[in-house]
Formats: structure tokens, sequence, C-alpha cells
């Protein structure tokens, strides 16, 4: 009774406990003592640590009691723990075989029907259990329940439905490995449950304290580990996920590798250890507490570690290597991260047909890093060294496909490439033939721009192209690679001349002593800048011009509209025709009429000439001779000193010629007479006329026309005849006729003497 009592308050104390999270495995070993009853094989097993049970397995799983000794058992049984020796068991506890049939259908399987219910199972060596409904069952209707796996063995659990189970209906439920590694796995259902009663302190654990849990479900939407609290589809309680001593526990199910039907989620933790361990719910791992690597630790394409803030992992002797999956928080890792190699080249280059070929593989991960080709071949003429570089002359044409793998010592990767390799197509075309718009000489150059592509599947290396009539610009580069386009510009050179400019502008290129060549043609017309000049008519001394256009810029002649047919100036000009002269003979000028001179007259443009060669013009009026001058009165006038009026002669000649004026010779001063228009009219002043001595006297005009003569006598006042007929001498009766004859004959003679031709003026 002692023992029981002591036993309730134990029990009472690890209810307390399994709520907090904190179940001390020795404390579930103590509460088995109670159940001395546990079902192996299909075979009740009664033991107290006075009347030890033992049995052996055969090779059909099969349980033997018979035979088996402390010497010889690979199932021990003591009232409290149950040792598995190298133990393989395939038989499970049928429904019959029982008072209820709550666990039937287990390997392993403990119930108390109204308290606590308790296994410890101890590992030694390897053991099995397989081909049964259900691994272990630990089953409590009044009480806890718990199950302890320790020891340094090892156990697979592979059952159709059930691998682990410890159930308490009212109370709570705890599942604790120490220092084992338990591999699990369902054929259909959930893998490890812990099941306790639905309320808010109702506890189900998990308890990995070192060592390691490996529940691995189907994938019928089951889970690795399912806490369940009640037998509803819902209930309250907390559910507890414990790691310490660098326990890894790794839950997958396509329900999720860890699941629980509570309103309160999964909580994690190390307990009350500062060692953690790793918990891998799928394929999210994390590390909880402080942590050294037991094994090596992949994480893998898909996976993820994560080290919480306030956890650490240390490597220890192991490495932890990242292949392809994701680690966060590495900076609190100490010790060896190692990634594998994954390789990041997308595709390879091709090659061409006896050129040199060199490219390289890359990936990430630890280095060193070496390659191989692993399935496949390169290229004939190409290798890939062990450091990632291909390289060779391939020499025969095709597509390659190959697989290369990057290896580390951590990991290697392996990717499929191809490359193919072609004939070298060395070539390079222009963006097409240019036409300048027409211009006229003297125009500003419109610039235009060539286009150089390189439409081979070799770089080119190209020339700067160069022109005669036009100016090329500098190319914009003149190392292309494939596909890469370089340009210059072109315009027409400055100042050409009317004409048609064509060229062939050739732009070459080179690669490894490979030419080649694009031609652009290139059009350009100039015209000149021409103006019509319309025709002049020639005048006889001066020369016109036909119609013609006159180009400024250049300075040519053209005869038509289109500048086709140039003229030289010379051809321009019409000649002076000369003058249509007519010789006019000389005419003396009489008294009543006037000359002329001796003139060549041009009826065309009306002009007189003085000579025939008509290299002096004169006017009309240089070809008159006026006519000569004329008496009209004033001849053989007698005058009586002292008279008050003088004598008057009036001349048939304009006054403009009159030049001068003489009696008896001597010239006058313009004081001794008066004179004044009407052809001429002169008059002798009497004060002139008084210092003549009485007598006849001779008065003689000029002009430029002509001079004309008459006479003219002075009388005395007294005595005048005698005067008169002392002058002539004449004393018969006929004297005074012959006198008057004589005068009036001297009067005629008078008009034409001394007349005097004009000159010509030139
Ligand atoms: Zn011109
Ligand atoms: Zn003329």
């Amino acid at each position: 009774m002692k023992k029981r009592i002591w036993s309730k308050a134990v029990s009472i104390f690890t209810a307390i406990l399994l709520v907090v999270g904190l179940v001390p495995s020795t404390t579930v070993a103590v509460m088995a003592a109670e159940t001395n009853i546990v079902y192996v094989g299909g075979v009740a097993l009664s033991g107290s640590s006075d009347n030890i049970a033992y049995a052996t397995t055969n090779k059909s799983g099969e349980l033997i009691t018979e035979g088996a000794t402390a010497d010889n058992y690979n199932i021990k049984w003591d009232g409290s723990t149950l040792t598995l020796h190298d133990a393989t068991i395939q038989k499970e506890l049928y429904a019959s075989d029982l008072p209820l049939s709550n666990i039937a259908g287990a390997a392993i399987g403990v119930i108390n029907q109204s308290g606590d219910a308790g296994l410890t199972v101890q590992l030694e060596g390897n053991n099995k259990i397989e081909g049964v409904s259900t691994g272990i069952h630990v089953r409590s209707s009044g009480g806890n329940a718990a199950l302890n796996i320790t020891g340094n063995g090892t156990l697979v659990v592979n059952s159709n439905y059930l691998t682990i189970q410890v159930t308490s209906i009212g109370g709570n439920a705890a599942l604790s490995i120490e220092n084992t590694k338990v591999t699990a796995t369902s054929s259909y259902s959930n893998v490890v449950t812990v099941q306790s009663g639905n309320s808010e302190n109702s506890s189900a654990s998990v308890t990995v304290d070192g060592g390691s849990l490996t529940a691995t479900a189907p994938s019928n939407n089951v889970s690795g580990i399912r806490f369940v609290f009640g037998s509803g589809g819902s209930g309250s309680g907390t559910p507890n996920l414990i790691v310490s001593g660098n326990a890894t526990v790794r839950a997958n199910g396509s329900a999720g590798g860890i699941t629980n039907n509570s309103s309160t989620g999964v909580q994690y933790g190390t307990g009350s250890s500062t060692t953690g361990g790793i918990v891998w719910n799928g394929k999210d791992g994390t590390v909880y507490g402080k942590v050294e690597l037991q094994e090596d630790l992949e994480i893998g394409e898909g996976e993820s570690l994560t080290i919480e803030d306030g956890a650490s992992l240390n490597t220890g002797s192991h490495e932890a290597i990242v292949n392809g999956g994701t680690l966060n928080g590495e900076d609190k890792i100490t010790g060896t991260v190692k990634y594998a190699p994954s390789i990041t080249t997308e595709f390879l280059p091709e090659g061409k047909v006896n050129e040199e070929y060199a490219t390289s593989l890359s990936a990430n991960g630890s280095e060193p890093i070496t390659w191989n080709v692993s399935d496949g071949n390169l290229p004939t003429g190409l290798s890939l060294s062990t450091n990632g570089k291909i390289t060779g002359i391939p020499t025969v044409r095709g597509n390659y496909v190959f697989t290369v793998t990057a290896s580390n010592g951590v990991e290697s990767d392996s990717k499929s490439f191809s490359i193919s390799v072609v004939d070298p197509i060395y070539s390079i075309q222009n963006s097409g033939d240019i036409s300048f718009a027409d211009a006229l000489e003297g125009y500003t150059p419109e610039v235009k721009t060539i286009m150089i592509t390189n439409d081979g599947n070799q770089p080119i290396t190209l020339d700067q192209p160069s022109s005669t009539s036009f100016d090329v610009g500098t190319l914009s580069k003149t190392e292309l690679n494939v596909g890469e386009t370089a340009e210059f510009t072109v315009q027409p050179k400055n100042g050409l001349l009317a004409g048609s400019y064509e060229e062939d502008i050739v732009i070459t290129g080179t690669n490894n002593g490979k030419s080649v060549s694009t031609t652009v043609n290139v059009k350009f017309n100039v015209k000149h800048n021409a103006v019509k000049v319309e025709r002049k008519d020639p005048t006889c001394t001066e020369a016109g011009n036909i119609e013609y256009w006159y180009c400024e810029t250049c300075g040519k002649y053209f005869q038509d509209e289109t500048l086709t047919k140039e003229l030289k100036q010379e051809e321009t000009i019409v000649p002076a025709t000369g003058h249509n002269l007519t010789k006019v003979d000389e005419k003396k000028p009489t008294v009543d009429a006037a000359g002329n001179v001796e003139y060549w007259y041009c009826e065309v443009c009306n002009k007189y000439f003085s000579d025939e060669k008509a290299k002096h013009e004169i006017t009309l009026e240089d070809t008159i001779i006026a006519k000569l001058p004329k008496f009209v009165s004033g001849a053989n006038q007698e005058w009586t000193k002292g008279s008050k009026d003088g004598l008057t002669f009036k001349i048939d000649t304009d006054i403009k010629e009159f030049k001068k004026v003489l009696v008896d010779g001597k010239e006058l001063k313009d004081t001794d007479y008066d004179i004044k228009s009407g052809s001429t009219i002169l008059t002798l002043k009497p004060s002139f006329l008084d210092t003549l001595s009485a007598g006849k006297h001779k008065i003689r005009f000029e002009f430029n026309t002509g001079s004309v003569e008459a006479y003219f006598t002075v009388k005395d006042k007294e005595n005048s005849s005698q005067t008169e007929s002392a002058n002539t001498g004449v004393q018969n009766k006929y004297g005074l006729w012959i006198v008057l004859l004589l005068v009036a004959a001297g009067g005629l003679a008078g008009f034409g003497i001394l007349s005097k031709r004009r000159k010509n003026h030139k």
C-alpha cells in the first residue's frame, strides 16, 4: 500500500510536469512499475524485479518464451522496463486476447483502465517491429499515459496504421525518447500519435533528449507526428515538442510533418535544457537551443534550416552541407558549412568549325569544384578541364549533347548542355544605298548615316572607309561583335561642280585573315546655279548677245535652259553691225544758202562722222557751213561831219558770229560803235566818225562765217561836193555816172570777197 500511495503522488506530480512540458523520463519509468503486464508480439508477459520474464524472437517475428534465459533473450520484462535486445517483432495482439480491445493490433501494448499507464522500452542492439497494425501502444483510460524509449540501441517500426501511440483518455500523454534512434513509418495513417484529454490543462508531449525520432507518414493526408486532444475533431490543451541533448526530430507527412487539433499551436522548445535540438517539420528545419551536430547535416533541395535568435549550431566534428536548400542564420553557426555545387551556367556558346573555342562553366558551392563530362561527348576537338574550362578547336559540325558534373567533395551536381558547332560566317551588311537630294552649285552638304551590321557569326574588325567625292566620318566603332552595328556619316564634299557624282563606297573588315566587305552606292547630282540672260540686239557700234544661261558659280555659259549645251562666252556675243555710211560731199555756202563740210552719215544710228572710217563723230550742226554774210543795207553811205547820227550797217548774219569790225584796215574798239542783233546791226558812233578824214573809207565786218566790206564817205560840213570831186578826180560830164557805176560795182564786188570757209570741228 505504501508503494501505491507513493506512486499516486508521483503520478500527480508527473501530471503537473506534463502540463508545463517538463517530464523527466525517469519519472515515466517509475510510473511503469505499477503496470506489470505488457503485451509483446501477442503474448502477455508478466514480470517483476523478482520474477523477470524472458523471451526470444524468431525469424518470423514470433515471441518464444521457452528456453529464454538471462543469457539468451531478445525480450526482457522486469515489471517496469521492457528491454529489446536485437529483437524482431512481427506479431500483434488480437482483441480476443484482451480484456478490452483498445490496444488490439499493437506489437507492444500496455493498458491501464483506471490509473496511469506507463512503459519504458530499453533498446539494445538493433530492433525491429514490422508487419503489424500498430507498433507500440500505451494507453490509460483513467490516468496519464507515458512511453519512454531509451538505451543505446535502435528501433525501426514499420506498421500499417499508427506506429507509436500514447493515449490518455482523460489525462496527459507523453512520449519520451532518450539517446536512441527511433525510425517510424506507417503505411496508411499518422505515424506517431500522442493523445490526451480535451481540457485546457491537458498536455500531450513528445520529448527527444539526445538521439533521434524520424516519423515518415504515407501520402494520404496524414502526419508524421500528431497531437490530439480528446476524440473529437478539435480540442483544447497544449501540444509540446521538446528537443534537447542535440537530438533531431524529423516528421514528414502530406498533411504536415507535425500537426495537432488543438486551438493552441505546438510549443517547441528545449525544456529546461540549454542544449537543444533540431526539429524538421516537413522540409523546414529549426534549431532550438544550443546544438552540436552528431552527424553531418544536409539541407537538400527545397529544404530550409533556420537557426532562431538565441539558438546556435556548432558543427563539431561534422559538417553542415547546403545541398540545394536554404540556410537561414548562418551567422549563428560555428564550424564547417559547406555548400554543394550547383551549376549556374545556363547554356554554352556555339562553336565554329576550325575556330578557337573557349568558355567556362560555373557553379556555386564550396571550392574547390572539379568538373568532368559524365555523359555524352563534347564536340570533337574540345575538352573540359577539371577547372571547368571548355577549350579547343572544334572540327566537325553538329549539335553535341552531354552532361557535366561538378563535384566539390561535399556533393556533386550534374547538368545537361549542348554545343552546336557551325561553320564560321564572316559577313557584314550595310543599311542601304544612298541618294542625296539634287543640289545647286554652292550647296550646303546634306549629311546621311550609313550603318554596318555584323550579320555573320564571327566578330569583325572594320576598316575606316574612305571616298573621293564624299566626306566620310569616323566609324562609331571598329570592333563589331556578332549582331552589333557601327555607323558613320557620309556627305558630299564641299564645292563640287555641276555633274553627277556616284561612287561605290566599299566598307571592309577582317577577322583572322578573313576579309569581308559591303558596298554602299552613293549618288549626288549637282546642278548649275544658272541665270537666264535675255537676247540683246547689237547696235552699229555695240555688240549684243544671244539668249543664253549663265552659271555664276562656275562661270559657264549655256545655250539651252536644260544647261546641256555649253557655249564659249564669245559665242554668246552678237557683234556690232558697223555703220551704214553715206558720204555727203562738201558744199560751199553762199550768201543765200548754207553749205556743208564733207561728211559721212549713218542712216541706222543717225550719226555723223567727219571721216570715212567713222572714227570722229560730229553733230549735224558740225556739218553745216553757215551761209556767207550779206549786206542788207548801209553800203556807200555818206556822213557829214558834225552829224549827230552815226552810220548804221545791217548784215544778214547772226550777231553771234560777229568777230570784229575794221575801218580802213584798222580794228575798231567796241567804244567806237554800237552793235545789236537783228541779224547784225552795227552803228558807227559819230564820235568815231568825226575822227575820220573826209573822203571815202572802207569798212570791213568780220564774222566767223566770212567777211563783207563796203565803203562810206565822210564829208566835211561846208563843202561836201569839193571833197567828193577831189577824191574821185573825175571832172567830165560823165564823171558822176562813172563814179556811180564804180561805186555800184564796188558795192557788188563787196559781196563775197574774202569769204571764209568754216573749219570743220571735231
Ligand atoms: Zn555652274
Ligand atoms: Zn550707224
